[in-house]
C-alpha cells in the first residue's frame, strides 16, 4: 500500500519462520561463520528449531564448518530442501555452486541469490533462521537487512581497534534500517592455552564490552581464542555439537539465551 518502490515494501514474512536472526560482522575472518553456526546450535541446545542460511556469498564457510557438501534436493514445486545436519535445517549459496564462482558475483546477482535462499527453500516450521551475513557493510547487507523481516542483528567482533570500529559500522547500518542491534559478541576476546588454561589477552581484552556500553547496546559474551573451536570448525563438527559439556558450549547457549 502506497510506497510500493520503497525498499522495505518488498519485506515479507518466510512462511513457517518465526523469528530471523543475522549475524554480521564488520570485515571478514573476526569469526562470524563460527559464532553463526555454534549460536545455532546453542539455540538448539535450548529446545528451539532453527535453521542457518549461509548467506555469506563471498565466501561460504558453512560447507566446511559443518562438512556438508551436497546438492540440496528439489521439492514438487521445485524448492529446494534444506540439508539437515545437528538437528539444524541448513543452507548454503556453497552448496550450489564453487566458491570461486560466488566469489566474482556482483551485486545484483548477490541478492537474487540470497532472496533465493530465503524465499525458495522448504525452511519448514522453524522457532528462528540464523543468517550468517556476508561481513561489511555494503548495500548487499543493506539490501538484506530490509528484504527480511529481522528480529535483530548479533555483531562479532575481536577485541582490536579496528575491528570494533567496523563493528560501529556495522551498528550504524541496522540502525538506519531500524533493525535492532540485539548485541555485540567479542570473539577472540581471550587466548586459552590448550595445555595449561592459561588466559592472555592477545588483542588487548574487554573492547567490545566497552563499545557497547559506549553505544548503548547490550554485551553478549566473550569467546576466547581456543584451539578447540578452530579445530572443530576446520572438521565440521562445530564445537556445542562436539563437546556439549566443555566450556565453549556453555558460552554460546549462554549468548543464544540472551537472543532467543
Ligand atoms: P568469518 O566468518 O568472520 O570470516 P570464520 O568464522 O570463518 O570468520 O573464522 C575465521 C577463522 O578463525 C576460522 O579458521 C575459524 O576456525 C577461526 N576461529 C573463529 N573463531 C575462533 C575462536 N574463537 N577460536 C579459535 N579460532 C577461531
Amino acid at each position: 500500500q502506497g510506497g510500493a518502490q520503497s525498499p522495505m515494501a518488498r519485506q515479507s514474512e518466510i512462511p513457517g519462520v518465526a523469528a530471523v536472526i543475522a549475524v554480521a560482522s564488520g570485515k571478514g575472518g573476526v569469526g562470524k561463520s563460527t559464532t553463526a553456526l555454534n549460536l545455532a546450535l546453542g539455540l538448539r541446545d535450548l529446545g528451539l528449531k532453527v535453521g542457518l542460511l549461509d548467506a555469506d556469498i563471498y565466501g561460504p564457510s558453512v560447507p566446511r564448518l559443518t562438512g556438508l557438501h551436497e546438492k540440496p534436493e528439489l521439492n514438487d514445486e521445485r524448492k529446494m530442501i534444506p540439508l539437515k545436519r545437528f538437528g539444524l535445517a541448513i543452507m548454503s549459496i556453497g552448496f550450489l555452486v564453487e566458491e570461486e564462482t560466488a566469489m566474482i558475483w556482483r551485486g545484483p546477482m548477490v541478492m537474487s541469490a540470497v532472496t533465493q535462499m530465503l524465499r525458495d527453500v522448504v525452511w519448514g516450521q522453524l522457532d528462528v533462521l540464523v543468517v550468517d551475513m556476508p561481513p561489511g557493510t555494503g548495500d548487499a547487507q543493506l539490501t538484506l537487512a530490509q528484504n527480511v523481516p529481522l528480529k535483530g542483528a548479533v555483531i562479532v567482533s575481536t577485541p582490536q581497534d579496528l575491528s570494533l570500529i567496523d563493528a560501529r559500522r556495522g551498528l550504524a547500518m541496522f540502525k538506519k534500517v531500524n533493525v535492532p542491534v540485539l548485541g555485540i559478541v567479542e570473539n577472540m576476546s581471550y587466548f586459552q592455552c590448550p595445555q595449561c588454561g592459561t588466559k592472555s589477552d592477545i588483542f588487548g581484552h574487554g573492547g567490545a564490552r566497552h563499545e557497547a556500553e559506549k553505544l548503548g547496546v547490550p554485551f553478549l559474551g566473550e569467546i576466547p581464542l581456543h584451539m578447540a573451536i578452530r579445530a572443530t570448525s576446520d572438521a565440521g563438527t562445530p564445537v556445542v555439537d562436539s563437546e556439549p559439556d566443555g566450556p565453549h558450549a556453555a558460552i554460546y547457549r549462554a549468548i543464544a539465551g540472551q537472543v532467543r
